[in-house]
């Protein structure tokens, strides 16, 4: 596995915590209970500058809470763009309907992490088909010029969620990412209680069953080889009905190797998600594939032009929960791609508001 090159001020990308309170409420989220409250846009210009201070910014996503209850979100969405950034956000979609949406890619937003899952109460979902809710607002992301992730929270120890996940993301071509995040208790983090590393196995091997490889990583703060965030890299060819033709597991080959490093090195910020067509995809895959990659990628891709087939890419990133290592550190992400600003300082999203203690 390759280690993604974020370090320092390289990581692209950081959040803004724009709202406490929800519309929605899930088992483990401590933020359904509270009243809404939002920042106002001064405040964020300020935690803004903080973020930009710590990194050189290429994306930024908006949280909470639900951030579509902001009343300034457009605002909010056009501010950044005007700043240059690419404008994601999260939301578990109940306010993210045809008009909403028509009105977000209006002001700018790029990107939008969908949390539609199993579990979670509320209104709009028909006879229980979360499955449905999602890939319809997915699509009409797409429809929009709105490019979409899935978001979804697995226990570590849950075979078939990871195979149900996988399948469903497999069998959806309006997704190219899902960003899924495994369960921990952060209620229960103490920093001088050591707590096991979470197991990874059973993710690992059901992956694997779906068709997905952890191909780059993340690692930790204080043990950068050990992988926090496993990002699974496939590529799948589909017919005009959307209908997978052929699949193909992929790895970084050497060009991309150097390209992303060389590119960290020089510019001092690493590279974010950057939009791709069918034909440019092919055309990185036959690179890939002859440099260092798969030559079963190659071929995988050769077959795609030969047949007309358009082809996608396929991304699941799994992110590990933080725990304690006993002796006063708590071990997360390296750099924390999600750091957020709270009291002026930098701190990952997931112990933003259990340890105060943790700054970035
Ligand atoms: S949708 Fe997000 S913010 Fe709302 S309750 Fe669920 S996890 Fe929490
Ligand atoms: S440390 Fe950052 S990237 Fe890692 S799980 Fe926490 S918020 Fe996400």
């Amino acid at each position: 596995m390759m280690r993604l090159p974020w370090y320092g001020k390289t990581v692209p990308h950081g959040v803004l915590d724009i709202l406490r309170g929800c519309n929605c409420r899930c088992a483990a989220c401590y933020n359904a209970a509270r009243e809404v409250e939002c920042k106002p846009l001064e405040r964020l210009k300020e935690e803004l500058a903080v973020l930009r201070a710590h990194r050189n910014l290429k994306a930024v996503s908006l949280s909470g809470g639900e951030p579509l209850m902001h009343p300034q979100v457009l605002d909010i969405v056009r501010w950044l763009t005007d700043e240059g950034l690419v404008a994601a956000s999260l939301t578990n979609g109940i306010l993210f309907t045809d008009d909403m949406a028509a009105k977000l890619a209006d002001a700018g937003l790029r990107m939008i992490s969908l949390h539609i899952q199993k579990g979670q109460t509320r209104h709009d979902v028909r006879n229980g088909d979360f499955r449905g809710l999602l890939r319809e607002k997915g699509e009409m992301a797409r429809r929009h010029g709105i490019f979409p992730a899935m978001v979804e929270t697995v226990k570590a120890d849950d075979r078939v969620g990871f195979c149900e996940m996988a399948r469903f993301f497999r069998e959806t071509p309006a997704f190219e990412y899902a960003l899924v995040t495994v369960a921990g208790d952060f209620a229960e983090i103490r920093s001088d209680v050591a707590h096991p590393d979470v197991p990874v196995e059973t993710m690992l091997v059901a992956l694997d069953a779906e068709g997905f490889s952890p191909a780059v990583f993340v690692g930790g703060r204080y043990r950068r080889k050990v992988p926090r965030w496993y990002i699974f890299q496939s590529v799948q060819a589909i017919d005009r009905n959307g209908r997978e033709m052929a699949w193909n597991r992929t790895r970084p080959g050497l060009v991309e190797r150097a390209f992303l490093w060389g590119y960290a090195l020089l510019f001092r910020k690493s590279l974010h998600w950057v939009p791709t067509t069918s034909a440019k995809l092919k055309a990185r895959l036959l690179v890939n594939g002859l440099a260092g990659g798969r030559l079963s990628t190659f071929l995988f891709a050769l077959r795609a032009i030969v047949r007309g087939w358009s082809v996608l890419e396929k991304h699941i990133i799994v992110q590990l929960p933080p725990h304690s290592l006993g002796d006063g550190r708590i071990e997360c992400c390296d750099n924390c791609p999600d750091a957020t600003v709270r009291n002026g300082r930098l701190h990952p999203v997931c112990l933003g508001d259990i340890v105060e203690e943790a700054p970035l």
